[in-house]
């Protein structure tokens, strides 16, 4: 089967490593001058809204999918007419505007934080008056990793915040007092067929996600069957194919949904030595009409992000039960450069592994208060 990825980062370069060992190969469309996902197939650089890339790309696939969710859907759309395109437009349509997305988990029935549009300051203010402060408010396009968001405490931040976010469309939450952020990775088959893995608890920082631990401490089955519930309830209203990782806060007993990717997602790297079949190769099954692998997961896992640069490799991969990825990126702040997972049999060998990676990545300041509140939580 040959797979033609929207989008070569690195997401793309471990769907193409799990790939490989499905016999499958890969072309990847990337604008940038970096392809981390060359090492995995080829590379076609040209933009997305290139016709000529794209109909290269249509040309050299059997199937394709996207990496990326702010691909252009016209890009799709232009692709689709002459290959399948898994997943399809629709899900990376919903997921690409907040508004859009959060409108559509109120009609399935899926709570979230009270959201209003908000455009300009005379909407803004009145939709402040029914929200009540403080709020968070976003950018509906084009935000990831913390980008496109201002928190609002006082009235005296509305302004400011409109300034600082541009004058595109804007969306006003209730900021949510959550216990903890989640997610939840589910997969569907052409056939229908779902899986999900365990509830992960993520850990942002600077609105980069820095840690996460699966399963989730403290999961409960009715946790776990609540958010598997959402998670199915948007990939067949969807008709989705592949993986899809919702984003939840947990707060108080509930699960409110904040935004979905319809793609591979950085909370689920751990799954290539965690799971019994990881997220990559499980999206691939998915998007090549084969049958789902099992998501089992045995012992406990984390999976640390490597951030802006590379810390002293070797003790690291000389550590029992750490692996270590590395996406072959040039460091620059703020950057995804590669991931650490860690795995144990208990829930307690594990934290000590990661306190111990925490101090050798640098997950400064001082001891990291994430494990601390991970030790509070579990
Ligand atoms: P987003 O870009 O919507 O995923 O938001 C990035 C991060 O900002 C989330 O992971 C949360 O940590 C925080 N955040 C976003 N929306 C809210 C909200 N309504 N209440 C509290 N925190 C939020």
């Amino acid at each position: 089967m040959k797979v033609g990825v929207l989008g070569g980062g690195q997401l793309g370069r471990m769907l193409g490593m799990a790939g490989q060992a499905l016999g499958f190969s890969f072309v990847f469309l990337e604008p940038a001058d970096e392809c981390p996902a060359s090492a995995a197939g080829e590379w076609i650089r040209g933009g997305f809204d290139d016709p000529a890339a794209l109909d290269a790309l249509a040309e050299r696939s059997e199937v394709i999918t996207y990496e990326f969710e702010n691909v252009p859907v016209a890009a799709v759309r232009a692709i689709e007419a002459r290959r399948p395109v898994r997943p399809s437009a629709a899900s990376l349509k919903v997921s690409q505007d907040r508004l859009r997305e959060k409108e559509f988990f109120r009609r399935l029935g899926i709570p979230t934080a009270s959201f209003e549009a908000a455009e300009g300051e005379a909407v803004l203010a009145s939709a402040v008056g029914r929200i009540g402060l403080p709020a968070v408010l976003k950018t509906r396009r084009l935000g990831y990793d913390g980008r496109g968001q201002r928190v609002l405490r006082e009235p005296g931040d509305l302004s400011p915040a409109l300034a600082a976010l541009g004058s595109g469309p804007l969306l006003l939450e209730a900021l949510v007092p959550f216990q903890r952020e989640l997610s939840v990775i589910g997969v569907r088959a052409a056939s229908g067929e779902c899986a999900f893995y365990p509830l992960i608890e993520n850990h942002h920082r600077e609105g980069i996600l820095r840690l996460s631990v699966a399963p989730a401490p403290g999961l409960t089955p009715a946790l776990q069957a609540r958010a598997e519930t959402y998670a199915r309830t948007v990939m067949e209203s969807l008709g989705h194919m592949g993986v899809l990782a919702l984003e939840l806060f947990h707060s108080g007993d509930e699960l409110l949904a904040n935004e979905m990717a319809p793609r591979v997602h950085n909370s689920g790297h751990w799954t290539i030595e965690g799971a019994a079949t990881s997220q990559f190769e499980n999206h691939l099954r998915a998007i090549a009409g084969l049958p789902l692998g099992a998501t089992t997961v045995r012992g406990h896992w984390a999976m640390v992000n490597l951030i802006g640069e590379l810390p002293d490799l070797p003790p690291l991969r000389g550590a029992t039960g750490t692996h270590v990825h590395l996406y072959g990126k040039l460091p620059r702040p703020m950057r995804k450069l590669g991931h650490i997972t860690l795995g144990a049999d208990d829930a307690g060998t594990l934290m000590r592994q990661l306190e111990a990676v925490w101090r050798t990545v640098g997950g400064s300041p001082g001891p990291s208060a994430f494990v601390v509140s991970l030790r509070a939580s579990g």
